[in-house]
């Protein structure tokens, strides 16, 4: 049996008639910017975060670019980013002429440990990017009072936790603004790039909607020096249909995470651990084992697709190479060498959770044999 790490097409098969219908509607209507379905979809998808405003942008990156320049914040200030995230959140840091400033996570849930947090701030410090990570929404709480206390501003990196929640709180409505990926493969995608700012902030929604379209809101006044960043009508519409159905394939994808938390347990694999506060919505399932890379080969020969999210720390990447990385980066860099994420989506069949889980249960010796002589990765504690 050969399971796929993601299948996108068995998704959009299930909505095939209304994604045609979408299609026609914005050709028949042929307005392709700024339109009535970018309208409806912000609205739409505010309402869904429990947020006052969403701005439809270009994409993840773009949000978070927009969410810091509509800020002020630039050349000389410092901005708290999590070691352990994709790159985007730096490179969004970088981008305003700010310095992202590394902070190692909590080892039990990935997510930015908020005393590492506090350790790394310093006069300089202006913001805190909590990215929600493989899904599972950060310690909002903790961080929150953190940032109030140093009059620092939250910013969530919500590119991977559409529709999750903290304490009760839906993730776009937990800091003082938010940046949602609509990258395909994400729990909420179009088909193509696109990505959107949620804030509470009118003043803020104002200058960010401004910004992203040449730093002009009435024809050809430019108060700012903007840029071309906007969520087009087609992937507005797409998203509009896709969110009818979120909540029902973020359900899915706990059923899938149930599974292989019980099928796994015992294993010696590391599994996820949830915040009781928390209820993610399961972007990615990652375990941790200190054979990973016999593991992720005997999983191919299983026919299993896996990935690795993230292989290299954006501070070890070439693009920091030539900076001095401010913060610690050694947990993210150790997790590195020992996570795996395992094949996760809405339309994952039963048989094929159950071949994982079975395969996994399987092999996992095979792998730790492989490895017995020389472990790829130092096991963490957990309990940090
Ligand atoms: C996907 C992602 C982004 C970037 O989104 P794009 O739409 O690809 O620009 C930013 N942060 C995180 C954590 C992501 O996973």
């Amino acid at each position: 049996m050969k399971v796929p790490f993601l299948d996108l097409h068995r998704t959009h098969n299930t909505i095939r008639a209304d994604l045609d219908a979408v299609w026609h509607r914005v050709l028949d209507r042929s307005r392709y910017i700024l339109g009535e379905e970018v309208e409806a979809f912000e609205s739409e998808f505010a309402a869904y975060c429990h947020a006052e405003h969403a701005i439809g942008v270009a994409n993840g990156l773009d949000a978070l670019v927009l969410i810091l320049r509509a800020y002020g914040i630039g050349p000389g200030d410092e901005v708290l980013v999590p070691s352990n995230t994709f790159i985007a959140t730096w490179l969004a840091v970088s981008q305003v002429g700010a310095i992202p400033v590394s902070v190692d996570p909590s080892p039990a849930t990935y997510n930015m440990d908020p005393a590492e947090a506090a350790r790394a701030i310093t006069s300089r410090t202006k913001a805190i990017i909590p990215v929600h990570l493989y899904g599972q929404p950060s310690d909002m709480e903790a961080l929150g009072q953190l940032a109030r206390r140093h009059g620092l501003l939250c910013i969530e990196d919500a590119a991977q936790a559409h529709g999750a929640t903290f304490a009760g709180r839906q993730v776009g409505s937990l800091g003082d603004a938010a940046a949602f990926s609509f990258y395909p493969g994400k729990n909420l995608g179009a088909v193509g790039d696109g990505g959107a700012v949620t804030t509470s902030d009118a003043a803020l929604a104002r200058r960010i909607r401004e910004l992203a379209n040449y730093g002009s809101t009435e024809k050809y006044v430019h108060r700012q020096r903007g840029v071309n960043s906007r969520l087009d009508e087609l992937q507005a519409a797409i998203l509009r249909v896709k969110l009818g159905y979120l909540d029902e394939w973020n359900a899915l994808r706990r059923g899938v995470a149930a599974a292989y938390l019980d099928g796994l347990a015992g294993t010696g694999l590391v599994l996820p651990r949830v915040d009781p506060r928390a209820v993610p919505v399961w972007h990615l399932f990652v375990v941790q084992t200190d054979n990973r890379d016999a593991l992720a080969a005997e999983l191919e020969q299983g026919g299993i697709g896996t990935q690795i999210h993230y292989p290299i720390a954006p501070s070890d990447s070439p693009a920091y190479a030539a900076s001095h990385v401010l913060g610690e980066s050694r947990l993210g860099r150790a997790l590195g060498r020992r996570i795996l994420s395992l094949p996760i989506g809405p339309h994952m069949r039963p048989e094929e959770v159950e071949h994982v889980v079975a395969y996994c249960r399987d092999r996992v010796g095979a792998a730790r044999a492989a490895t017995r002589a020389r472990p790829e990765g130092a096991a963490i504690p957990q309990d940090r």
